[in-house]
């Protein structure tokens, strides 16, 4: 048996004829930038977020960007993330011009730890940018509760949990804009690379839309200048058809992420994700924390199973940051997890049979 981290043709196999019939569509009326695929998608990504507005853009990290920047964020400031995140998170801070600064994160949820905020506070600081990481929702109510006693803006790095939520309300809904990545292994993902803020403020909407479009109102009226990242028709189409699957997708992976939890309990020197007791987690990794993680790891790859680490350094450890950001004994948490951690294979056409080879071999190792 070979297991793969996500399986894209199989699921492609479960949808094909919806999504080669929108792609059909999509070339017959040569709508690929913009237009009413890319109009029908953002209205339906917003209403499934409850948000007022969905804008396309290029990428997840092109999002994060334009949503910090058209909050006011820029040189000299300074904007705290999470320290375990996917590099883009403090690469799109740093294109505003401003300086990402790092937080440690909580032992359990892996999420930034909202009572280590303050101590990174200083009278730069701006904005918060909370990283749902592996599809869990951060602690958005003290997030947002340090962010108002400081007049911080927050936006959430949403690219790995759409379709999570916490008492009824989606990831994407807490902060002031938020953004997603469609790429295409997300668990809402593009044949292609995409992505897309999501605010309820309509002047922030409404500067993003130009900006991320040359700066312009209609074709030649370049209102300032601005950028080309735009979301185009072909990956618009993809998304609609995928998106009307979602809530069944995240179910499975909760679904396959409890069997997961309760085939391994028991298991010495593993520790599990706390299981979801509801919708706040849609499993966009499900990862365990393991003693002797790298001969696991070596093991499960010889029975061909695939497995990854998200991520095998933490930001302050990368080149780019850590003449800034001070040493691992900042970020002692995140650093002693970035040697434990190991991502399992989880994804919605994941059968049962598949998971237990996958146990098998933990526990035969
Ligand atoms: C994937 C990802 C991004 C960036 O998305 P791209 O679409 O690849 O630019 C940003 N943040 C996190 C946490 C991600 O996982």
């Amino acid at each position: 048996m070979r297991i793969p981290m996500v399986d894209l043709h199989a699921q492609y196999l479960d949808i094909r004829e919806d999504i080669d019939a929108a792609i059909a569509e999509v070339i017959a009326g040569s709508a690929f930038i913009k237009g009413p695929f890319v109009e029908r998608f953002e209205a339906s990504f917003a209403s499934f977020v409850g948000v007022g507005s969905c804008i396309g853009v290029g990428n997840g990290t092109d999002a994060l960007f334009i949503a910090l920047k058209g909050l006011g964020i820029g040189p000299g400031d300074e904007v705290i993330t999470a320290v375990n995140t996917f590099v883009a998170t403090p690469e799109s801070i740093s294109l505003t011009g401003a300086r990402p600064v790092f937080c440690d994160v909580d032992p359990v949820t892996m999420t930034i730890d909202p009572d280590l905020i303050e101590e990174r506070l200083t009278d730069r600081t701006r904005a918060i940018v909370p990283v749902h990481l592996y599809g869990r929702v951060a602690a958005m109510d003290r997030v947002l509760a340090v962010a108002r006693n400081h007049g911080l803006k927050v936006v959430e790095d949403a690219a790995q949990a759409h379709g999570a939520r916490v008492n009824g309300t989606a990831a994407g809904a807490f902060g002031d804009a938020s953004t997603f990545s469609f790429y295409p292994g997300k668990n809402l993902g593009a044949y292609g690379d995409a992505g897309a803020i999501v605010t309820s403020d309509d002047d922030l909407a409404v500067w993003a839309r130009k900006f991320a479009n040359h700066g312009r109102s209609t074709k030649y009226a370049h209102e300032f200048e601005g950028i080309n990242s735009r979301l185009d028709g072909l990956q618009a189409a993809v998304l609609s058809v995928k998106l009307r699957h979602l809530e069944h997708w995240c179910e499975l992976r909760r679904e396959h992420a409890r069997a997961y939890s309760r085939l391994l309990q028991g298991v010495e020197g593993v520790v599990c994700p706390k299981s979801p007791e509801d919708d706040e987690h849609v499993f966009h990794l499900y990862v365990i924390r393991a003693q002797r993680r790298d001969a696991l790891r070596d093991h499960l790859a010889s029975m061909g199973i695939a497995t990854g680490i998200h991520y095998p350094q933490t930001m302050a450890e990368l080149p780019a940051y850590r003449q800034d950001a001070g040493g691992p004994e900042v970020y002692p948490v995140a650093t002693g997890l970035r040697s434990e951690i190991l991502s399992l294979p989880l994804y919605p056409e994941m059968t049962i049979e598949q998971i237990e080879y996958v146990v098998a071999g933990i526990r035969e190792y």
